[in-house]
């Protein structure tokens, strides 16, 4: 049998909410195949053990990592801990310590539920936003000079690298050849950003001719914020920077119906290191301990780690599980239906029993 060596970290506010769905459907799903199981490790690592210890991991919390197959991760922020602490003590050193360097967030709106946009139904939206993942805007670079007096000076540099974006913009090229209609965009600011962003643009028309069945073209991210409310189908892969993809995409995944269908996997794409998964949602505390957090954003992400450890079977099987069960209506209220997290998690279990590929 194969067996899978997953590292669950649930973290804070809905994330052990989240997480424990994912893992009884991960269970559901070795079940029905039997060819496979998960050995899962959990960590307590979080904002509780921040305000306990003065960290959110241990010292050594991504080396202990570096022997799993897989991370499942739920979501990290608390009211009272900033955030760019949380941010930067958990999630951020692993995806940079394994160089976790593409983000994939694929977006289509699951059948039963409805995108805020008119007229827009499954099959008019079917994205995957590829976000770069390792430098640019959060390569943490920058300073504070003359702190807290009037002439303070504040800098966030932008770093993007030839080996960066070459390597990110590959992993886009190829992903859109390997989807049916082999189309990319490619997203900067390179009128106003003559730098880095004019290299993007640079080293996209260079990747492009190692991929000549794939047509793409080139947009200004405020303008495609407007492409993607307007003409959703006109979109396929889209590629973009550390920054403007984690704002494109919480838009995509709002358009798609709701923050908590959107999933997210942070790969890298060489298998040197551990993947990380998790939905794209944060720690919602405004409905932490209700349980009523939607779990389809952490089912996908789930199918996203199958797919990543060559179960792709049992991610298709997830995946018609999800959207059978979206499609009867057991839904959460952020989508509009009246489930809790536990009801539609069983139904999915009790439909991946059924469910043939
Ligand atoms: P959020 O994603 O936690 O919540 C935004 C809104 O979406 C809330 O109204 C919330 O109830 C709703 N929502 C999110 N996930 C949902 C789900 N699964 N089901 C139903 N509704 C859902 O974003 P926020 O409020 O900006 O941030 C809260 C905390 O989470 C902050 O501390 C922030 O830093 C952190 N955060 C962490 C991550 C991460 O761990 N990757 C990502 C984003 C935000
Ligand atoms: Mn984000």
């Amino acid at each position: 049998m194969r067996e899978y060596k997953i590292a669950a970290i649930p973290a804070d506010g809905i994330g052990p909410e989240v997480i424990a769905a994912g893992l009884q459907a991960l269970v559901a799903l070795a079940r029905r195949d039997g060819g496979f199981g998960f050995d899962v490790t959990s960590f307590d690592w979080g904002s509780d053990r921040y305000k306990k210890t003065g960290t959110l991991m241990p010292e050594d919390g991504v080396e202990q990592l570096k022997t799993f197959d897989a991370i499942f991760f739920g979501a990290v922020g608390a009211p009272d801990v900033p955030d760019h602490i949380t941010l930067w003590g958990l999630r951020l050193p692993i995806c940079q310590g394994f160089d976790q360097y593409a983000n994939v967030r694929p977006t289509r709106i699951l059948p039963g539920i409805h995108s805020p946009l008119e007229g827009v139904g499954p099959g008019d939206l079917d994205w995957v936003i590829v976000r770069e993942n390792s430098e640019g805007e959060y390569a943490g670079s920058g300073g504070r000079a003359h702190k807290g007096l009037p002439e303070e000076v504040g800098t966030e540099v932008a770093i993007f690298t030839r080996v960066g974006v070459t390597r990110i913009m590959r992993y886009a090229f190829r992903l859109a050849q390997s989807r049916p209609r082999k189309f990319l965009t490619v997203v900067t600011k390179s009128n106003a950003q003559r730098h880095g962003m004019v290299m993007w643009d640079e080293i996209a028309a260079e990747v492009s001719e190692e991929f000549p069945d794939v047509s793409w073209d080139k947009m200004l991210v405020d303008a495609m914020t407007v492409r993607m409310v307007k003409q959703p189908q006109s979109l396929d892969t889209i590629v973009a920077t550390n920054l403007h993809a984690d704002i494109l995409s919480d838009l995509a995944g709002a358009l798609a119906g709701s923050l908590g269908v959107a999933p997210t996997a942070n790969i890298d794409p060489e298998r040197r290191y551990p993947s990380m998964f998790e939905p794209i949602h944060g720690s919602a505390f405004d409905i932490t301990g209700k349980g009523i957090a939607n779990p389809v954003a952490t089912f996908w992400t789930a199918a996203q780690m199958l797919d990543h450890l060559g179960e792709a079977d049992a991610a298709k099987r997830l995946m018609i599980a999800v959207e059978q069960v979206c499609a009867d209506g057991v839904m959460t209220p952020d989508v509009g239906g009246t489930a809790t997290t536990r009801q539609v998690t069983d139904a999915v279990c009790e439909a991946i029993r059924g469910a043939n590929l």
